[in-house]
């Protein structure tokens, strides 16, 4: 699958366009993707959103068991 250039992003949760600089994302955000399988309801849809850095900190700390966190010694 080619990789198409993105001119802009928004975040799903609240509407607000991330900051695109040559097809890269300059801000930090959470991008997901799942492919739904044969048990779940949604017979393989895949289903794809980005949600911006405040908008992730308001969604996680919704959670009742809070997430994982660990800190990386170095950037990948
Ligand atoms: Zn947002």
């Amino acid at each position: 699958m080619e990789k198409q250039k993105r001119i802009h992003v928004v975040c799903n949760m609240c509407g607000r366009e991330l900051k695109i600089e040559n097809g890269l994302l300059k801000e930090d955000a959470f991008e997901a993707a799942k492919e739904w399988g044969y048990f779940s309801g949604k017979d393989l849809e895949l289903h794809r959103f980005t949600i911006c850095e405040k908008c992730y900190d308001k969604w996680t700390s919704s959670f009742l068991i809070p997430m994982e966190r660990q800190a990386k010694k170095e950037v990948m």
